[in-house]
């Protein structure tokens, strides 16, 4: 699924097959999740294939290996040339591009002196809203700040996010909604929540959540569509009383929630914000001329 006998990837400082490339099972990464690492999406737009928010991931993958002792050695602008290589050697458009900073073997407790970079890539089409989710309230409670630099994007920290995603879907339902410790609403599994009510649109503020790309974007294209964005501590019963609620991330982009634990979300996607914010998302990514609120008005 995601490479074949033919798959080009950026390993250690050179082009190789993917079925070429080693990793050490003695490496600190795969005994401890010691590792940090990003999802970005590439889309085939009119003026030909973009890396969308190449810049602000790569910076923010830069900002989790320093934030837990990492060695980065590495130049951002040319992590994205690498990138644009990846996809170009391997024919792809719409793609899934993942960055991974991995540690050598060290089986002592301690931080790393070194690190390897690995870049892959595989076909991931858009989904860009083809359905509505059904979410459940997970038993997991998202990891406590204190214990954690939860704005890095750590592979080890994914552990939660497996266990709040296999419950909900061992339940029968599509995706997890975490707390955060002291319950409040905190995120997905892999993705940042907003909810509308009486025409604004409210989502958790930063503190317990990695605070997405893609949550920046929203918030910036309800700037610039004039939908007043609330940043705050949100508490259950908040989005069980929503108008309309949706998911976003680099991987999910804006999906909407019809239910949350079974409690369908009353009005009509197609009438919500995040079916406005939906579009303009996709237009944002495969570069079409958003309009303004002045253009809209
Ligand atoms: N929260 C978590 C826990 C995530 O893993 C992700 C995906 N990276 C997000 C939120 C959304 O982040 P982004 O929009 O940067 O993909």
């Amino acid at each position: 699924m995601y490479y074949n006998q033919d798959t080009i990837i950026y390993h250690n400082g050179e082009f190789v097959k993917a079925v070429d490339a080693k990793a050490n099972v003695f490496d600190a990464s795969l005994h401890y999740g010691y590792a940090v690492f990003e999802g970005i999406r590439s889309y085939g737009t009119t003026s030909g294939v973009k890396i969308f928010k190449a810049e602000e991931h790569f910076e923010r993958m830069e900002f989790s290996a320093s934030a837990i002792g990492i060695p980065y050695p590495y130049k951002n602008d040319e992590l994205i040339d690498i990138s644009y290589e990846v996809l170009r050697r391997n024919n792809l458009k719409d793609a899934y591009l993942r960055p991974i900073v991995t540690c050598p073997p060290n089986m002592s407790l301690t931080g790393a002196k070194s690190s390897q970079l690995t870049i892959a890539a595989w076909a991931w089409g858009a989904l860009l809203g083809e359905k509505l989710i059904r979410v459940k309230t997970s038993s997991y409670r998202r990891i406590n700040p204190s214990s954690f630099v939860v704005e890095a994007k750590v592979s080890g920290h994914y552990v939660n996010s497996i266990l709040a995603s296999k419950e909900a879907k061992e339940l029968g339902y599509d995706e997890a909604l975490l707390l955060d410790i002291n319950g409040f609403i905190a995120e997905g599994p892999g993705a940042n929540i907003f909810y509308e009510k009486n025409d604004v649109l409210y989502t958790p503020q930063r503190g317990s959540i990695l605070p997405g790309i893609t949550r920046a974007t929203v918030i910036e294209i309800c700037k610039s569509l004039d939908i007043e964005v609330v940043e705050k501590q949100i508490i259950p019963e908040e989005v069980f009383n929503a108008d309309s609620a949706f998911y976003c991330g680099t991987a999910a982009e804006v999906i909407g929630i019809e239910s949350l634990d079974d409690k369908k979300f009353p009005k009509n996607w197609n009438e919500t914000l995040g079916a406005v914010v939906q579009e303009a998302y996709k237009n944002l990514v495969l570069e079409k001329q958003i309009k303004t609120a002045e253009q809209l008005a």
